[in-house]
């Protein structure tokens, strides 16, 4: 199935798919209609299946939206960074020295592995100090 981008402009276009192969497509109008995304890929129109609801109707926080940036990734993994008080860094920091793994403490503290891994390296928390 093709992924529907979220970083273009997705126009919408409520269609009728035909299979060719049933009654309903050899008698009728075909499938659906189903709401059709479509984007540019370069020179090329793309387009994807987006359901039978208009992506704007759903309540779909999945649903594409034109004003999501690219890198929703590297956000939602940001998302789950915590701002942690500073006893939890200093505890998070004490339960590395003793060797814990990154892991372990990102699941007891419900983070990704990287947020731990970045205390870990310095790169967050530098102004709590131990
Ligand atoms: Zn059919």
């Amino acid at each position: 199935m093709t992924t529907i981008p979220k970083d273009q402009t997705i126009t919408y276009q409520l269609q009728y798919r035909k299979c060719g192969r049933c009654k309903n497509c050899l008698n009728g109008p075909g499938h659906g209609p189903y709401w059709y995304a479509y984007w540019r890929e370069g020179a090329r129109l793309r387009s994807g299946y987006a359901g039978k609801v208009h992506p704007a109707l759903r309540n779909d926080t999945d649903a594409p939206s034109p004003s999501t940036s690219p890198c929703e990734s590297e956000v939602h993994q940001d998302a789950v960074h915590r701002n942690f008080t500073r006893e939890q860094v200093r505890d998070i920091r004490a339960r590395l020295a003793r060797g814990e793994r990154a892991r372990t403490i990102a699941q007891r503290y419900k983070v990704t592995d990287s947020v731990v891994s970045n205390i870990k390296r310095g790169k967050t928390y530098r102004e709590v100090q131990a």
